[in-house]
């Protein structure tokens, strides 16, 4: 697709003002997309809205259906869909077909399921042992929501968050990344083909401030809004919607900690971290960047997590092992650089990493940065305070439980963490004590899509996840009927 085209009232409009999507594998074009304006919003809110009054009042086994026939309508296009994501982002190809399209898939399948088997609370209120009414929830869709995405995982995020919010009868508007559009149109181009969808799925392209992303998050007829992205972004969308009091479902940064005991499975261990700093090129928001190491195994840890990293590739032909690509964007990596540079003058050493690689090739014009570790980064510096989001990571050591869960929550953000360790009771003792959302022992980035996802601090509001996305999108509500004749 050469032009991207937004999506509204079933039908894809042009607007007339290009924004261009490069490649971060080489930085050239791929294609263009059309940057929608407020006229275009307007139009989606109404066509939504209207929409919702047929869509919200649907049955449960309808809207199951139209989620799985959108899942169907993915499948049907993968290779299409594969290709387009490690496009857009630079991923490894085989990433995007083993981990990002299918688990967009199985978003969709999930919530289209769930909703089919999920029951509500009741009660009966008694007085003096009598009873004298029932209580019963139900369900109430908010109406239009304004769907927000990133661009690390840019279909299997979009549909974590339209899977459920169309499950339970909301209607929604897309504003993907500005850095990866394609999936989003292809998302469209599979709805088009399904009928009666008009107005229930709509995709706006463009970007956050002064465009399309504010103005969702601002426009009165979008009831919430759920968001995936940066804290700074989080703050200032919580602004703007701060004036019609939306609902907001935030899944923000995170600066995760990973610890290792001295008695943990240290080649586990050793693979496990490196799989949750440089998977995706540290552009996932659980990736770690903080990692402490008990002192007794520090050094062997460290000789070993370095001969690793050094067996990294950025050959993303090769299935076998975890491999890196580019960051999504010139800025990005210089933003990543400018923290590298920081580590230096503040003190720190680079075990290994630290530049930009050298390819000889067309790579050169791309955003690549090489897997870089850290040591010795002052406990003050933003190097250690802020999210870096690339492939990089601080590693120190640490004496004492007590210590290592002090300095894992000395961090305004709040996402996940990981313990590596044999003694049951010491990961059960520490994992509650860490102040994150998610707490992996022995593991990383293993998820069930009942669990609750989310953060605490600058990292999120609410949760995602089974019923607790069920409860952010259609909130339950109670009825009270009396069984005891009259008042
Ligand atoms: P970003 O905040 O720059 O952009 C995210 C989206 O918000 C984009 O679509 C962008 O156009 C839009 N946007 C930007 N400014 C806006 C504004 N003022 N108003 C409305 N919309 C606006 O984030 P990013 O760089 O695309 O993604 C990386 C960030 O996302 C990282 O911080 C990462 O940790 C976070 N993230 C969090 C999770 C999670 O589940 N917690 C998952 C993935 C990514």
């Amino acid at each position: 697709m050469d032009e991207l085209l937004s999506f509204v009232e079933a039908e894809f409009v042009e607007t007339g003002v290009w924004l261009d999507n490069l490649n971060p594998r080489n930085g050239a074009r791929i294609n263009r997309v059309a940057e929608a304006n407020e006229a275009l919003l307007d139009r989606a809110v109404h066509s939504a809205k209207e929409a919702t009054s047929k869509w919200g009042r649907a049955s449960v086994s309808q809207r199951s259906e139209f989620l799985l026939a959108i899942a169907e309508g993915i499948e049907s296009r993968f290779d299409e869909f594969a290709r387009a994501e490690s496009l857009d982002t630079g991923k490894p190809i085989h990433q995007a077909r083993s981990l990002d399209i299918p688990r967009a898939i199985s978003n969709l399948k999930f919530f289209a399921t769930l909703i089919q088997t999920e029951t509500l609370e009741s009660c009966v209120t008694t007085t003096n042992d009598a009873p004298r009414a029932l209580n019963y929830t139900v369900r109430k869709p908010h109406g239009v929501v304004g769907v927000i995405c990133p661009w690390n995982l840019p279909l299997l995020l979009l549909t974590w968050k339209i899977a459920p919010a169309l499950a339970t009868g909301n209607t929604v508007i897309i504003k993907p990344s500005e850095h990866t559009p394609t999936s989003a149109t292809l998302l469209a181009k599979v709805v088009a083909e399904i009928d009666a969808s008009a107005g229930i799925v709509n995709v706006l392209h463009g970007k956050g401030p002064m465009s399309v992303g504010e103005m969702i998050a601002a426009h009165p007829g979008i009831d919430a809004v759920t968001f995936t992205g940066s804290s700074a972004t989080g703050s200032k969308i919580m602004e703007v919607a701060s004036k019609s009091v939306k609902p907001l479902s935030f899944e923000l940064g995170g600066k995760n900690a990973a610890i290792v005991f001295s008695d943990a499975d240290i080649e586990a261990a050793v693979k496990g971290v490196v799989r949750s700093v440089f998977s995706n090129s540290g552009q996932i928001c659980l990736c770690t960047e903080r990692v402490y190491v008990q002192h007794d195994i520090f050094d062997s840890f460290v000789s070993r997590l370095t001969e690793a990293v050094l067996a990294l590739s950025f050959d993303d032909s090769s299935e076998k092992s975890l491999t890196l690509g580019p960051l999504i964007s010139r800025d990005q990596r210089d933003k990543v650089m400018s923290y590298f540079d920081l580590a230096i003058k503040e003190g720190a050493t680079a075990i290994i990493g630290g530049a930009v690689p050298h390819f000889g090739d067309e790579r050169d014009d791309g955003f690549y940065v090489q897997p870089t570790v850290f040591t010795g980064v002052p406990k003050h510096s933003r190097f250690v305070r802020e999210e870096i989001f690339g492939p990089v990571c601080q590693i120190e050591k640490f004496t004492t439980e007590e210590e290592v869960i002090a300095a894992s929550n000395d961090t305004s953000f709040g996402l996940a963490a990981s313990i590596w360790t044999n003694d049951i009771s010491v990961a059960h003792r520490v994992a509650p004590q860490l102040s994150v959302g998610m707490v992996w022992i022995n593991d990383w980035f293993r998820r069930d899509l009942r669990a609750p996802f989310g953060g605490t601090k600058l990292s999120g509001i609410g949760r995602e996840g089974g019923h607790h996305s069920l409860d952010f999108y259609a909130p339950p509500s109670n009825v009270c009927l009396s069984i005891a004749g009259g008042v």
